[in-house]
């Protein structure tokens, strides 16, 4: 690999779904676009994906890998629908396969959708490849033009966190979690870490973190930038940002959708 190449490489970051399972017109559910010099990562496929895809300027084609936290709907639900319009041909049509993974149990939760779909959701030509992530410890896969690392974190059993290195550059997106170690971890030293913040502080529900508690697992990273998202309706009607700045003191921004960050 050409040092001066990956050193000039930038990594651009658009938050396509900065909700939950709550229908809502400013918040589509989970999903992040993660573009370098090459590839084009989607991190989980909630509901509207596709459409916000669209917006962002993509097409489900161009699509590189697909990689999911862990299966909830609001991070999984689009994923047959994704495979079927990927089915559709279209010029210029899939010209590479796509990457498909998850934490442990991912290759059997295709297999369900496979059962229940049949070709439909089969990408032609072998153009689907799934993978699996470890739920035990950490684990790295090494792409085209960047590296994925993931860690169990504190949610569902096959719950992990993604940390992506392009070039000098590294992101952490903690899908959903409670506060853990192993986040820290994963992040430590990164430059931008995205987390997710369900619900206001004061009204903290079991496996989720609040922005304070995203913010202090940033703190304890040594995070260079916090990026905060997955909001359930209460968190749009308090200072969000006021809440997590008690814990972190480096560049905090809230998701919206649509949000482009150029690394
Ligand atoms: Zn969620
Ligand atoms: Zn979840």
């Amino acid at each position: 690999m050409n040092g001066m190449t990956r050193q000039n490489r930038t990594m651009t970051v658009t938050i396509l779904g900065s909700g939950t399972c709550v229908p809502s017109l400013e918040r589509s559910s989970c999903s992040l676009l993660v573009e370098t010099g090459r590839s084009k990562i989607l991190l989980d496929c909630g509901p509207g994906t596709m459409r916000r895809l669209l917006e962002a300027g993509a097409t489900v084609h161009e699509i590189t890998h697909l990689f999911f936290s862990h299966f909830h709907p609001d991070h999984t639900g689009e994923m047959a629908s994704f495979l079927f319009a990927n089915r559709y041909v279209t010029e210029p049509g899939r010209k590479f396969p796509l990457v498909m993974a998850g934490g442990r149990g991912f290759v059997l939760f295709y297999g369900a959708f496979k059962k229940a779909y049949g070709t439909w959701i089969e990408l032609p030509d072998n153009m689907l490849e799934t993978e699996e992530f470890s739920t035990t410890g950490p684990d790295t896969k090494i792409y085209d033009d960047f590296s994925i690392s993931t860690m169990p974190v504190s949610h569902n059993p096959e719950s992990v966190a993604f940390r992506i290195t392009a070039g000098t550059k590294s992101i952490v997106y903690s899908g959903d979690t409670d506060e853990s170690n192993n986040l820290v971890a994963l992040a430590r030293n990164a430059d931008m870490v995205i987390y997710e913040s369900s619900m206001p502080d004061g009204l903290k529900v079991d496996g989720h973190l609040t922005p304070s508690l995203a913010g202090k697992m940033a703190k304890m990273a040594n995070a260079g930038e916090l990026v905060l998202t997955h909001f359930y309706p209460p968190c749009d009607k308090v200072d969000i940002k006021q809440q997590c700045r008690s814990e972190y003191g480096g560049p905090i921004r809230i998701a919206k959708d649509l949000m482009k960050i150029e690394l």
